[in-house]
Parts: structure tokens; C-alpha cells; sequence
């Protein structure tokens, strides 16, 4: 496990998943009914993007440093903005949420939180972070087996009719994530059927994902919406061009709510050739 996130904290692809992250949170609490989120790939939970990591790649200079000097009108867009500026008052000038951060500053008291994070030293940071929010579980544990022993979501007595799992692997080179995703979100529907899934992954060239698209066409789910933002055109193997994230049982009319968001974010943070994409791999019915 090399991967640490510290390093590619408020990147273009974080930008794409926490403004479509924020967004479903905002639907969930749209109704007074508890909601549950599980984050199976949570990482630390907070950055530091003055810290060496950060600083050593650049990378949050060509996402949120863009996206606020840019500082597009479009509401998920300001939303996630003013999310990220809530975390700098409460943590400093230059920190940044990473997604557990996000789903307790969008989530309420009657909502409760499971964060699973498999390196240790990930999973003692993110535990401290927490320790005192009633409504957050902290698992130092593996987010795919989690997604059998937690789903479906329940506290105590209470079952959770609505919720979100979030799943945002590495994706490291010695593994196969697109096979070991697939087979989390089959499983996860098989339990929780009404849940919403969102699966974050990324996009070297496109055509590559056709597999990928074919299997997650032929999941369970009511529906199945890809989000994609390409910053830049998809012509090389060798580089994280753009990133998608496969959202299963959106909200109603997500598609129409993200779409102007995701052209605005590659307004702002693309290259010549940037693009994104809105699209239904199964549109409700
Ligand atoms: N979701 C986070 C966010 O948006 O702020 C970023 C997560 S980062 C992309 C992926 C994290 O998953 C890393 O911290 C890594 O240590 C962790 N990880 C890798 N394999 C895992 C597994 N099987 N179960 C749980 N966590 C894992």
C-alpha cells in the first residue's frame, strides 16, 4: 500500500468527486429522514496543502486553487466552495476536506457516518479527527469487506431507508480496483437495494473504460449515471487525464443538476480539449 493521498489532495478529480459528493449529501438531507453514509476509501480526512506532500506535486495549484481564483456562479460549485472555506476557518488557511470532512460538515445529528480506511497510520489520523462527533464510526478495516458487514445500514434498532456509499479506491498498478469495485457495488446493491452508490475512478483514455461501462451497465441498480471531467483531451496512457465517478440510484433529475456544474469545472480547471460528460449508462425509468 504506497498510495497516499496527501499528495493528491485537491486535485481536478477531488474537485469532480467532493462538488458531486456535496451535492448528494444536500439531496439526502433534502428529507427529514435519517440518511447513513459509508466512505470505504476515506483517507486522513484533512490536508494540509502547505505540507511537503502537497507541495511536492503541485497538484491542488491545477484544482481548488484554480477553482477558487476562477470562482465560478454555478451553485454546486459555490456550495463546494463555501464547504471548503468552512473548513479553513475551522482548520487554516490552507487545509483542505477530504471526503470524511465532507460528509460531516453536509450530514446532520440524526445521520450517522462509517469510515473505513486500511493503512493504519491513515486510520489513527482519521480517528483523531472524529473522535469527539458522536455520529461518525471509525474502521480500520478493509471498505469492501466492510460493504458486507455493514449494509444493509442499521444503528442499534434503526434501518437506514436512504444513504450513500461512497467508494474511492487507489488504484494502485498491482491490482485489478475496476474488478474489485464492480464486485463491491454488486454486493452492495444485493444488500442495501435502494442505496445510492457512487464509485470515483480514473481516466487515462476513454476507450480503455469500455469494459468497465459493458459491467456496470448490467448492475442491478434502478439507474446509472457516469459524471466524467476530462481536463484535458484523453490521448495518453501515461497520465490521469480526467476522472469519473459511476453514481447508481441518483437522486431524481441529478443529471440536469450536475450537468452545468461539470462544464463549469472544465471552464475552469481544463486545458485546450477539456470536456465533460453527463451521461446515462441506464436512465431511470
Ligand atoms: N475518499 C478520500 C477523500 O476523498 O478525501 C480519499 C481516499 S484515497 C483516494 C484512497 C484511500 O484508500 C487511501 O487512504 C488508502 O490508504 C485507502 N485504502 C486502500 N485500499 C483500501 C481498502 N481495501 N480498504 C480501505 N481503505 C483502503
Amino acid at each position: 500500500m504506497n498510495y497516499r493521498h496527501a499528495f493528491h489532495a485537491g486535485n481536478h478529480a477531488d474537485v469532480l468527486k467532493h462538488v458531486v459528493l456535496l451535492a448528494l449529501c444536500d439531496a439526502l438531507t433534502s428529507k427529514p429522514a435519517p440518511c447513513f453514509a459509508l466512505d470505504t476509501h476515506a483517507g486522513r480526512g484533512l490536508y494540509r496543502l502547505d505540507g511537503e506532500a502537497a507541495q511536492k506535486t503541485g497538484e491542488a495549484q491545477d484544482g481548488i486553487a484554480r477553482l477558487i481564483a476562477e470562482t465560478p456562479r454555478q451553485p454546486a460549485i459555490r456550495r463546494y466552495l463555501a464547504a471548503v472555506q468552512a473548513c479553513r476557518e475551522q482548520h487554516g488557511a490552507h487545509s483542505y476536506p477530504g471526503s470524511p470532512w465532507l460528509l460531516a460538515h453536509a450530514l446532520r445529528e440524526q445521520d450517522r457516518i462509517a469510515l473505513c480506511e486500511l493503512h493504519p497510520e491513515e486510520a489513527q489520523v482519521l480517528g483523531s479527527h472524529f473522535e469527539a462527533d458522536p455520529r461518525m464510526a471509525v474502521h480500520a478495516r478493509d471498505g469492501y469487506a466492510a460493504i458486507k458487514a455493514l449494509l444493509p445500514a442499521k444503528h442499534g434498532a434503526q434501518k437506514f431507508a436512504r444513504g450513500l456509499v461512497l467508494i474511492d479506491p487507489p488504484y494502485e498498478a498491482q491490482l485489478d480496483e475496476f474488478d474489485f469495485a464492480l464486485a463491491a457495488l454488486r454486493e452492495g446493491l444485493a444488500r442495501w437495494p435502494q442505496g445510492m452508490f457512487a464509485l470515483w475512478y480514473p481516466i487515462k483514455q476513454r476507450r480503455s473504460l469500455h469494459t468497465f461501462y459493458r459491467k456496470a451497465a448490467g448492475l442491478s441498480a434502478k439507474s446509472s449515471l457516469l459524471l466524467e471531467l476530462l481536463v484535458r483531451p484523453d490521448d495518453s496512457p501515461l497520465r490521469m487525464n480526467g476522472s469519473g465517478l459511476l453514481l447508481l440510484n441518483a437522486p431524481w433529475q441529478f443529471d440536469g443538476l450536475m450537468q452545468p456544474a461539470l462544464a463549469a469545472m472544465a471552464g475552469a480547471l481544463g486545458e485546450t480539449g477539456a470536456s465533460a460528460r453527463v451521461e446515462w449508462l441506464k436512465a431511470p425509468l
